[in-house]
């Protein structure tokens, strides 16, 4: 049974779905051809032409080949924020037949060999920002060279809209032998060979982590990125003269294909952000006529929150919607009342390179990710039985697509636990709980799981715990998501400490400590001590419990 089969349809989207069989780099080749002199994208006044666009990347490509040995299936790291050279370097990757590995750029330098070392990246190409981090790894051997980037190349002489930091950011100087300047890579415009990368060859390996908290590498072909190229444009109604606002992270699965691989498909103008900014996000969906925005939901709290935002003119807005958490229907409700529009929530991971499912634009709900999208055929399990359930039953999601990816990289006895076999077909294994109702719309309930979904950024416990051991005065400890206003949940862990260390260490000392040794989002916003853990009989430490107490204190609250 196909859930698909009793779904809802939207109105005006065909029911099936032609996605080429062509690697993600033809797309741009394709739009370069047809809108040469369109502009690709817009960056704080810049405006780089599909011409431009393609030609650099041509050029780097090129150099990753010739200059840097790059070849087929080679893993490249890419460690940047949104930048017209971010969207470059990913197409290069491509170009050159290697496979990107998007690193977030929050990563520190504690966190980032393990990167390398997994996925064997030899070559990073990375923000000046980020070069510090990863001195230490050319020092020592773990790679071989890395192409450096200034953001502030790609501005215009006088900006007209206020830059972050980040981007206008002075030189710095780039006089270590493994380091190669982005003009030098660039400016020798060296061929690059014809491709030879069929649409089975890996593509991406986004890191997501899992129950064992150790990150994993999602092994995604260009088959499988092309197929939710492809139906994000069909699906959002996106036509040629569509303008995309690209405020999401292109490092992770939905900004990836969303704001950055859709619009490149559909010969778009995308409107990269570095960080994110409510005034500026407004002035330029009023200046550029923007269509589709795609973003998560603490972006549209802090965009209606904006109090000159009635002043904007937002007629433009076509689609506007996000994935990755559930927008508060409160938040929902204010973006009708503003726009007119209902916000298009869509549900999906890394393992599936963003949607599987998303609300029709014409009839969305509230708190919803939606029904499934082309060829998707998701189902509702018990979790214990592994039984099939019906319509308004809670159970696991698994889902089976062409946008499902071929598993973990390298991780054969996490591929094992990932899929069962339902009807001949391979499904993937969510970890999430849902249930759907009886027009095939599904609610995500709760998490089977240990995620924490803090605004989207999506932090392991297991991995925060591990780090946490490491601190000298920890003798154990237990990290939970609890409920949050703003961020939908946020990260608290409890602890216990040495005995030799009780009173002599405070919440604050381990959080300012906890910030140096991994990326900020992960970081406990708040510590409790306690005594002691609850501990099943087998001596594990039962954080649902914990979790449990937390959510009934703050719903009392
Ligand atoms: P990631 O791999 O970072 O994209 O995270 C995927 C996870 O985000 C899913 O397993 C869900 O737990 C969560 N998620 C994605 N979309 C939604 C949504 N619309 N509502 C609630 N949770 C979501």
């Amino acid at each position: 049974m196909f859930t698909r089969h009793f779904a809802y349809w939207p109105k005006r989207v065909p029911r099936t779905l032609t996605v080429p069989r062509t690697p993600i780099h033809d797309n741009l080749a394709v739009s370069a051809r047809r809108y040469p002199d369109k502009t690709a994208i817009y960056y704080y006044g810049r405006e780089i032409s599909y011409r431009e666009l393609h030609a650099d990347v041509e050029a780097l490509a090129g150099y990753l080949q010739q200059e840097l040995g790059v070849k087929r299936g080679d893993r490249v790291a890419l460690y940047m924020q949104n930048s017209p050279q971010f969207v470059v370097a990913y197409y290069a990757i491509l170009r050159a037949d290697a496979v990107v590995i998007p690193l977030n750029p929050m990563l520190t330098a504690h966190e980032l060999p393990f990167y390398f070392e997994d996925s064997g990246a030899r070559v990073a190409i990375v923000g000046q920002e980020l070069v510090a981090r990863v001195m230490p790894l050319l020092d020592a051997g773990a790679i071989d060279r890395a192409v450096v980037a200034r953001y502030r190349d790609a501005l215009p002489e006088q900006p007209p809209h206020p830059v972050p930091d980040v981007v206008a950011e002075p030189a710095q100087p780039l006089d270590h032998a493994a380091l190669v300047p982005w003009s030098q890579a660039i400016g020798a415009r060296l061929s690059a060979r014809p491709s030879e990368a069929t649409a089975d060859d890996l593509a991406v390996i986004p890191y997501t982590s899992g129950t064992t908290g150790v990150p994993k590498g999602c092994m995604h072909t260009h088959a499988t990125v092309q197929a939710n190229i492809v139906c994000a444009v069909v699906w959002n109604g996106v036509t040629p003269d569509g303008v995309v606002l690209a405020t999401l992270p292109f490092f992770h699965v939905t900004g990836m294909e969303h704001s950055m691989n859709a619009p490149i498909y559909g010969g778009n103008t995308f409107v990269i952000l570095t960080r994110w900014n409510r005034e500026t996000a407004a002035e330029l969906i009023e200046k550029l006529r923007v269509t589709h925005w795609t973003n998560i939901a603490t972006m549209v709290v802090d965009f209606l929150a904006n109090p000159r935002i009635e002043s904007y003119d937002l007629s433009s807005l076509m689609v506007v919607g996000g994935g990755g958490a559930a927008l508060p229907k409160a938040v929902g409700e204010r973006l009708k009342a503003l726009t007119g529009l209902d916000y298009v929530e869509g549900y999906g991971l890394s393992e599936t390179i963003a949607q599987t499912h998303t609300n029709p634009p014409d009839r969305a709900k509230l708190q919803c990710a939606g029904v499934p999208l082309f060829d998707v055929d998701a189902r509702i399990l018990d979790p214990e039985s592994l039984a099939e359930l019906g319509p308004g039953e809670e159970g696991e999601i698994v889902v089976s697509g062409p946008q499902v990816f071929l598993g973990y990289w390298n991780r054969p006895e996490e591929n094992e636990k990932a899929f069962i076999e339902l009807d001949g077909r391979r499904f993937f294994r969510t970890g999430d709980l849902g249930r759907y109702d009886e027009e095939g719309y599904f609610f995500i309930v709760d998490r089977i799981k240990r995620m924490i979904n803090a605004s989207g950024f999506k932090v392991w416990p297991t991995e925060v715990e591990n780090i946490l051991y490491k601190h000298p005065a920890v003798e154990q400890a237990c990290v939970v998501g609890v409920p949050d206003l703003r961020r939908g949940e946020t990260v608290k862990a409890f602890i216990v400490l040495k005995r030799d260390h009780v009173g002599a260490v405070t919440a604050e000392d381990i959080i300012a400590w906890a910030h140096e040794q991994m990326a900020a989002y992960k970081c406990p916003r708040e510590i409790e001590f306690v005594d002691s853990l609850p501990m099943s009989g087998s001596g594990k430490i039962l954080w649902r419990v914990l979790l449990e107490e937390e959510r009934k204190k703050r719903q009392v609250a």
